[in-house]
């Protein structure tokens, strides 16, 4: 885990929105998203998760402890029969390409920007254009 405490600032993708958090925090394990979190919680603050900050809605910005799951990435469990997949928060759509191919599995469909991370996908209910493309 790695925290950065000098001034730090964000920026999402755009440009468009940034914060100046007291800490940006890089999680690389569940147990460090725990103590984070627990830390936080006796402090009584305030933690904003980021993924790849490809959202341009106010969603991220944070003023107390911005959590960088980017380095949570990777499938933790794959069961080909049921075509179930349990992913890291942070990984990003790009990263599941080769892993589900050498399963025998795909994407039943991908945006051309591959960049969004699965957690930041679902949180903001990423979707195709059209009724026909959830
Ligand atoms: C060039 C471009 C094209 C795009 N095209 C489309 C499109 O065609 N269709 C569409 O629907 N969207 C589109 N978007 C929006 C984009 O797909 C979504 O905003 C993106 O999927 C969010 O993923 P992210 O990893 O960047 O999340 P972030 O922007 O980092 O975060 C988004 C939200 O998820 C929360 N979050 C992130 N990680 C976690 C976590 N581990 N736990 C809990 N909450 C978490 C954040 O707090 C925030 O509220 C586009 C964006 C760009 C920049």
């Amino acid at each position: 885990m790695s925290v950065t405490t000098k001034s730090p600032t964000w920026t999402n993708w755009a440009g468009t929105k940034n914060c100046q958090p007291e800490v940006i925090v890089h999680a690389t394990s569940v147990d460090q998203v725990s103590e984070v979190v627990a830390d936080a919680t006796r402090r009584g603050v305030t933690v904003g998760p980021v993924g790849s900050g490809h959202s341009s809605a106010p969603l991220v910005p944070v003023n107390d402890v911005l959590l960088d799951v980017s380095g949570l990435s990777g499938i933790s469990a794959i069961d080909v029969e049921a075509r179930r997949v349990t992913v890291r928060a942070g990984t990003t759509i790009a990263a599941l390409g080769e892993p589900l191919w050498n399963a025998g599995l795909a994407l039943s469909k991908q945006g051309a920007i591959d960049s969004p991370t699965i957690a930041g996908a679902i949180s903001t209910s990423t979707h195709g254009s059209g009724l026909a493309l959830p």
